[in-house]
């Protein structure tokens, strides 16, 4: 059936974009469905059109601009014969080959698919911060602490990632500020203590961040108290790490994952439990999280992908 396609790859960020270079390469002329530009959970170009500079991905010594980036991945994918489509992908049916996959009422066929759409940060839902995500509001330290070096911030959260995320905050900032909304953390124990040991970070309990303040870029947040009491914190950088949600709702009964919603895939590869479809990226990795182990998932996707589809035929 000449209207079914060797591959299709739902979603557009490191992960997929990397696929789709691999798989265009090969000659299986992916289609990419790359979500939708109004979205800030499913946009083309994944989480990294919502970073600035980027200046942890090799090969980028000055630092690169996350949306920039994005783009040279897709350009690169496109020259070697890549589709984009930009839409979100509603549903899909795996349960029979060729597989098939929906935007609204169109439907696409294909005879493998590589899902990497994704996860998303939580957020506070607080006015203005999109708007401040690289100007002050971050989800992730790794990524951007760095730039609040001799600064004061605050990250919230009481779980492992807030813990981890504040430890390490700690070696940049002159002094972290923990926002707990609850008198007890979350996290493990051993991350507790590292928290308490730690001279820098200073635990707020009881409170939540309710007002973000600056114009082009942070300078400080309200606190309420959950006695209603309020204070405001001068701080230029406010670390959101108050958990992960990867975007697999549409595969909710279709593939395996886990109670935290992340695909499952075979250790070592990124076979899924329904052969032919594969998952890479932060869509099955709540632990390393990175544009460069997404990307790097994106490469091992196609080549399982490519060798699975040469041994059906
Ligand atoms: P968790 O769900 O464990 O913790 C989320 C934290 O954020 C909780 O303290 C929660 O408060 C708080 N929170 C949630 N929503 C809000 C809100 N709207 N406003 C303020 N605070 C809020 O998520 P993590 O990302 O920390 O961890 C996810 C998983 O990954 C865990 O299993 C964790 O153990 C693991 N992990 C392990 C690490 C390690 O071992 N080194 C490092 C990082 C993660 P409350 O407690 O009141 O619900």
């Amino acid at each position: 059936m000449s209207d079914v396609r060797n591959t299709i790859i739902i979603g557009s960020g490191p992960a997929g974009l990397t696929a789709a270079i691999y798989t265009a390469r090969a000659s299986l002329a992916p289609l990419v469905i790359e979500g939708e530009p109004s979205s800030t959970s499913d946009q083309p170009g994944g989480q990294l059109m919502l970073t600035t500079e980027v200046e942890n991905f090799p090969g980028w010594p000055e630092g690169i601009q996350g949306p920039e980036l994005m783009m040279r991945f897709k350009e690169q994918a496109g020259r070697f014969g890549a589709e984009f489509l930009t839409e979100k992908v509603t549903k899909v049916d795996f349960s029979q080959r060729p597989f098939t996959v929906w935007v609204r009422d169109q439907q696409f066929k294909a005879n493998s698919v590589i899902v990497a759409s994704g996860a998303q940060s939580l957020m506070l839902d607080l006015p203005r911060e999109t708007d401040l995500i690289g100007h002050g509001v971050s989800t992730c330290a790794t990524c951007d602490g760095v730039f609040f070096r001799g600064q004061e911030i605050a990250v919230v959260g009481g779980g492992d990632s807030a813990i981890e995320e504040a430890t390490f905050l700690t070696k940049f900032a002159s002094k972290v500020h923990l926002v707990v909304r609850r008198d007890t953390l979350r996290a493990s124990r051993i991350m507790q203590q590292r928290a308490f040991d730690n001279e820098k970070i200073e635990i707020v309990w009881n409170s939540q961040v309710t007002t973000l303040h600056g114009e082009s870029s942070l300078s400080g947040v309200t606190l309420t108290s959950t006695d209603g009491s309020t204070r405001e914190l001068p701080v230029t950088g406010l670390f959101i790490a108050i958990g992960h949600k990867p975007n697999t709702a549409i595969f909710s009964g279709v593939l395996n994952m886990e109670d935290s919603g992340y695909l499952m895939t075979r250790a070592g590869s990124t076979f899924t439990d329904v052969a032919g479809v594969f998952a890479c990226g932060d869509v099955q990795d709540h632990t390393y999280r990175q544009a460069i182990t997404a990307a790097g998932s994106g490469c091992m996707a196609a080549i399982d992908c490519e060798r699975w589809l040469e041994s059906q035929h």
